[in-house]
């Protein structure tokens, strides 16, 4: 080799992850899925949320010649995406149904010239013609597919657009694939990689574990207040999602929380698309936000800031569960899952799915999804142990120690003589008498509670009248509760919760069937009234962090961008602790890339100083 010869520049991925995006490191499989895809392999990603799934495809976009194409169902998001990519001095675009004609135009001129590293495209736009077209004028690096799971009937999210992606492969067989999920069980799995044509791609399938969540799932007394006391004890001025089942509960819970003098907004499909397009962008944009919801929110929302999940009803699957809480901590700082559920839940879910369209398979595979989303609210288990089990996989350690049944274990107790008192009562109510009530009532009667309705009904005459008073009402609404969740108790489908027997009644009321419960307890909070990632830095750092922050705010103002946009909790975490005082150290902290340390490396020196 001479030294005239000019030799072509390969820029390495791990030259690239430094000066582009200012990281140490690749993350568990990133290095091997970039190499896959870099030399022009097909790849499947299996990867939780905050897992670092992006750089798989926006670090081989950079390397390959030509544009990585970006299939994403997420078209409010792509504006931030691109933002955030130019923000690190990617080129970047999209294309989808909320432009002008003029700036399409615009992007695909960019596209065909060869001007772009990545393209982000609707999976809509796949069914016209003309984007077919366009590909065969460009120069195409890669594609991927981010939120594959979207193709799954059997997921949660399905989406027809996406049965279409399987053409890609068809029409430039020569291009790579990539396509991306953080949601699938083995069925999911099996259903993308059938539907996308991927059996003969790599796959990669990291674990599913989310080490920096705190899962919590606690019986729902007073949800409101439940609520409240989560976030002023444990997440002030914290960004969390709430999420609820109805349209209305989203609005009073909102309201609520407004009241209680915290911003709180509301997001479901009831609302115009102007106002739920604002309240997303405030969420995203400002700090400490919470953002009150129907499941309607929330995809690929990639805040990863976000230190809270509150589900105030309980979710349909442990999919869906598990696909929301994954929304906090993306950044891998501490975060809170939690959950509250009750009686209610069980009664009204299992009314929706007697009452739901579709053939006996449909309302099957929904009881199906929520038995084991019940079996996971009342495990004596590890909740980790429990939901990674659900998606397959063993959990090293056995138990996590940060969840709430490794917190603090709940005690199983031998239920069996209160669960026959009560199915006698049921029995005695639905059989004798051929009369149907509610749990209220049938507790009611076990307490010896002589009120109007009791006395009108001759029910203080049943033989099981009075003679549960050895519980409270609260253990007996969480005998019911959890009666229903073992398919011990069911509800009838007349749609006012009535209690009936089911065919597993019976070995209980003849003793040939034990039942072991869990006892209600209180739980403690995790003390300390201050965000969670101050939190957990040590006091003395804690102003600064709070002073990089505020500038953070100003900068993001002034942009117009989200806040993680200009810098990552991680990023000011790790300048609070470290105190950097040249640009050198500066640029030694995950996250300070080229382009960021030459924008704002000295003013953050500045806030460092002062
Ligand atoms: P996913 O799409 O899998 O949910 P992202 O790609 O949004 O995850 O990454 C989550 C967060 O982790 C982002 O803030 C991202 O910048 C950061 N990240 C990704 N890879 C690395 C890495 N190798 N080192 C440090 N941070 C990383
Ligand atoms: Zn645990």
């Amino acid at each position: 080799m001479t030294l005239t010869e000019e030799r072509p520049i390969t820029p390495d991925a791990l030259e690239i992850l430094h000066r582009v995006f200012g990281y140490d490191t690749f993350r568990g499989q990133q290095s091997e899925i970039i190499q896959q895809v870099v030399a022009g392999g097909d790849a499947l990603v299996l990867m939780p949320t905050g897992g670092g799934k992006s750089l798989c495809y926006q670090i081989p976009a950079l390397i390959r010649p030509g544009t990585g194409v970006v299939i994403s169902p997420l078209i409010a998001l792509m504006q931030d995406q691109v933002d955030a990519l130019s923000a690190v001095g990617v080129r970047a675009a999209f294309l989808n149904s909320t432009q002008d004609g003029a700036e399409r135009l615009r992007v695909e001129a960019a596209f065909i010239a060869g001007e772009l590293d990545l393209l982000y495209l609707a999976p809509e736009r796949l069914k016209m013609e003309a984007t077919s077209a366009l590909f065969d004028r460009a120069n195409i690096a890669l594609f991927a597919i981010d939120e594959a799971h979207c193709v799954s009937q059997w997921g949660h999210d399905f989406r027809p657009d996406y049965l279409q992606l399987s053409m890609l492969h068809e029409r430039w067989p020569s291009v790579p694939r990539i396509a991306l999920t953080a949601t699938a069980t083995e069925q999911t799995h099996q259903e993308i990689v059938r539907r996308l044509d991927l059996g003969g791609s790599a796959q990669f399938v990291s674990s599913f574990d989310r080490p920096n969540i705190q899962y919590r799932i606690e019986p729902k007394n007073q949800p409101l207040q439940q609520l409240l006391t989560l976030i002023r004890s444990e997440h002030p001025g914290d960004a969390g999602i709430v999420y609820c089942l109805s349209r209305a509960s989203v609005e009073k819970t909102a309201e609520f929380l407004v009241e209680q003098g915290m911003t709180a907004l509301p997001y479901h499909a009831g609302l115009d698309a102007s106002i739920r397009q604002r309240n997303q962008s405030r969420f995203l944009r400002e700090d400490g936000v919470v953002m009150v919801a129907t499941i309607a929110f929330g995809m690929g929302i990639d805040k990863p800031d976000v230190r809270f999940v509150a589900h105030l009803d309980l979710p349909k699957s442990v999919e869906g569960y598990y696909q929301e809480t994954g929304r906090a901590g993306r950044d891998g700082l501490p975060s809170t899952a939690w959950l509250a559920y009750g009686l209610q839940d069980v009664v009204q879910q299992r009314r929706m799915i007697d009452q739901s369209e579709g053939d006996r398979a449909h309302r099957m595979r929904l009881t199906q999804h929520l038995d084991a989303m019940l079996a996971l609210c009342e495990t004596l288990q590890c909740r980790r142990t429990q939901l990674l089990a659900y998606f397959g996989e063993t959990y090293r350690a056995g138990a996590c120690g940060n969840c709430d049944t490794c917190l603090n274990p709940p005690e199983g107790w031998d239920g069996t003589v209160p669960a026959q008192k009560l199915l006698s009562t049921v029995v005695r109510l639905q059989r004798e008498r051929n009369q149907k009530f509610g749990a209220q009532h049938i507790i009611d009667i076990l307490l010896g509670k002589r009120n109007a309705r009791i006395e009108q009904q001759g029910h203080d005459t049943l033989s099981t009248f009075a003679i549960g008073a050895e519980l409270s009402e609260q253990e007996w609404r969480g005998v019911v509760r959890q009666l229903l969740a073992q398919g011990l108790l069911g509800v009838h489908s007349d749609g006012y919760g009535t209690l009936v027997l089911t065919d597993a009644s019976a070995g209980v009321l003849d003793g040939s069937r034990r039942v072991h419960l869990r006892r209600e307890i209180e739980r403690p909070t995790r003390a300390a009234k201050k965000s969670a990632v101050a939190a957990s830095l040590p006091g003395e750092a804690v102003p600064l962090f709070e002073k990089l922050r505020e500038w953070r705010a100003g900068v993001a103002r002034e942009q117009a961008v989200p806040a993680y946009i200009v810098f990552g909790d991680a990023t000011l975490r790790g300048i609070a602790l470290s105190k950097p005082s040249s640009l050198g150290e500066l640029s030694e902290i995950s996250g300070v890339g080229d382009k960021k340390l030459e924008l704002y490396g000295e003013a953050l020196l500045a806030v460092v100083a002062s």
